[in-house]
């Protein structure tokens, strides 16, 4: 699943190239994906109507992110909230020349042809088409009339503190802290404390700060908290430099992708060595996920 860096790199590789653009149709050719959320959903006529009937001739003005949904809003105040959960894909395809940008799940087939089988919404622009793809259809793109709708609609109700914002300092970070209890990866999966780390950002942000992520939020020292803290601010604004550890602009033929990856310390590397001290590094299951992390360097 993309987190929060690979959101935040595709919202900005977006902008550039979408803003100011006039959506002329929409095409939704999977209903349930714009019906709601959740796990089972029905297909909803009505829905998919306002979908490409109140979007449909509106210039797109900006694009917002609250946690790993991104929030489109067009002229008339319109909002699309995206979330594209385990395998959606956003990909921007020029109708002059041959650079398009994409980001969520990397899967070549998606983003090589266009249309394709896993396409289910497209959006029209003035220089170029926004697909979104999705596999195995868990993501979901919602239209709301309004921003106050959407915030009432109880969307972000439970999310926690957002990461790059100033809310997020060593306080409000401490203070939710307290209200918690558990193992640290299931505190920061969870998105109740602070928002937009998910497997890869957990294990490695735990790393870095040299705390084992089996610690209970309970046992953590000041000193402990405070590099947490100080780790998250560091290493998020870092992975989105880097394009985060699965999104690229992606130039035909080319094949680069989101160079993050390679900084990893922890993630997807149970077994092997670790690159601080030499150690072997631990997996385990935590949380219901892969869990990795070194024995010597982590306390
Ligand atoms: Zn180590």
């Amino acid at each position: 699943m993309p987190e929060l860096p690979e959101v935040e790199a595709l919202r900005i590789s977006l902008l550039p190239l979408v803003i100011g653009q006039i959506i002329h149709k929409v095409q939704v050719l999977t209903p349930k994906l714009v019906s709601s959320a959740g796990t089972s959903r029905s297909s909803c006529l009505t829905k998919k109507t306002q979908f490409e009937e109140e979007i449909k001739g509106q210039t797109i003005l900006e694009i917002k992110r609250r946690a790993k949904n991104l929030i489109f809003t067009i002229e008339n105040g319109s909002q699309i909230l995206i979330h594209l959960k385990m395998t959606g894909q956003l990909v921007y395809r020029p109708n002059e020349g041959h650079q398009i940008v994409w980001g969520g799940h990397p899967i070549e087939l998606s983003h090589m042809h266009l249309p394709n089988k896993h396409t289910h919404i497209i959006f029209e622009l003035d220089r170029g088409k926004l697909f979104y793809n999705d596999v195995r259809q868990f993501g979901y793109l919602l239209f709301f009339p309004d921003e106050q709708t959407l915030l009432k609609s109880g969307h972000f109700d439970k999310l926690g503190l957002e990461p790059l914002s100033d809310e997020f300092n060593l306080s409000t970070f401490t203070e939710k802290l307290k209200a918690k209890k558990g193992n640290l990866k299931k505190m920061f999966l969870d998105q109740q404390v602070v928002v937009g780390l998910g497997n890869i950002y957990t294990d490695e942000v735990c790393f870095v700060a040299g705390v084992r992520p089996t610690r209970t939020v309970e046992s953590l020292k000041p000193k402990e908290i405070k590099k947490l803290y100080e780790t998250i601010k560091t290493i998020l604004p870092e992975a989105i430099n880097d394009g985060g550890s699965s999104v690229a602009n992606y130039l035909l033929g080319d094949g680069q992708k989101g160079n993050y990856t390679k900084k990893h310390y922890v993630y997807n590397r149970g077994g092997l060595k670790c690159k601080v001290c030499g150690s072997k590094l631990v997996k385990l299951n935590l949380a219901g996920r892969t869990t990795v992390y070194c024995p010597i360097c982590q306390k």
